[in-house]
């Protein structure tokens, strides 16, 4: 099957810093795919070398076999690969519906926006309650949810999550990660960052470990879960 996302050999990072040596991952369709490292060792850059907002200096990305590294930050988001950023960055001015909205901004998504709003809906009912007030009157938790299903409006292929659960309460963590596994019943592919490691590999179908500028270990999210590294590395166990 040929893979939803593909990175091989990715080189980026700013001006003389290095920061990716050679990043080789693999998304298959449905999956979710969660990237996990130390503070700084790059794991925002490899979404932003993806998204186009940073420049590879070295190796390729494809999207379902089609090479996107090329490509400007806007036309990789309109063939399918969309980024939720850390910090949600929504309009906090403006309505839930208006957020929404703006995140169906494409070619490709305009034309469904209707059909996609539902969908997004029925996955974040409180958003629906609420679609009429500002977006700065929902909680943390409940902005999380705007900010992803935002980024759903854009109608991804692979929809990145760069540090979703960030300043949420327990529950609110547990919500939203019911959330995102939902997502995959829309066919979309997932790869998300997380400081909340034992929690995102419960979740997640595979894993990525990056050290050191290089993916250093890799597998399903239980065999990560056991892995000796891992556990005293991430989990302090
Ligand atoms: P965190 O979990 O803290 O967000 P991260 O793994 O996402 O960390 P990055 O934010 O990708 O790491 O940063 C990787 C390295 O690149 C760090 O050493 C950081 O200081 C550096 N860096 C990040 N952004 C820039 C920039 N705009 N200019 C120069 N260096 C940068």
């Amino acid at each position: 099957m040929q893979p939803a996302l593909e990175l091989d050999e990715l080189r980026s990072g700013y001006g003389d810093v290095q920061v990716l040596d050679g990043v080789s991952l693999a998304l298959m369709p449905g999956e979710i795919v969660a990237l996990i490292g130390a503070n700084g060792v790059g794991k925002t850059t490899l979404l932003r070398t993806v998204s186009g907002l940073v420049r590879a200096t070295a190796g390729t990305v494809t999207l379902y076999g089609e090479r996107i590294d090329k490509l400007p930050a806007h036309r990789i988001t309109a063939a399918g690969f969309v980024q939720s950023p850390e910090g949600k960055q929504l309009f906090t001015g403006m309505t839930i519906e208006e957020n929404l909205m703006v995140g169906a901004h494409n070619d490709r998504a305009y034309p469904c926006m209707k059909t996609t709003m539902e969908e997004v809906y029925q996955l974040f009912p409180i958003l629906a309650e609420r679609r009429h007030k500002l977006a700065s009157t929902l909680s943390g938790g409940q902005q999380q949810m705007l900010a992803v299903g935002r980024a759903l409006m854009a109608r991804p292929k692979v929809l990145a999550l760069d540090e979703p659960s960030l300043g949420l309460a327990p529950l609110m963590v547990d919500r939203l990660f019911e959330a995102i596994g939902e997502v995959r019943k829309l066919d979309i592919s997932i790869l998300i960052i997380e400081q909340n490691v034992f929690q995102v590999l419960s979740m997640a179908d595979r894993g990525y470990v990056l050290e050191r500028g290089k993916v250093m270990l890799s597998g399903t999210g239980r065999e990560l879960l056991e892995n000796e590294h891992l556990r005293s590395t991430y989990l302090g166990i």
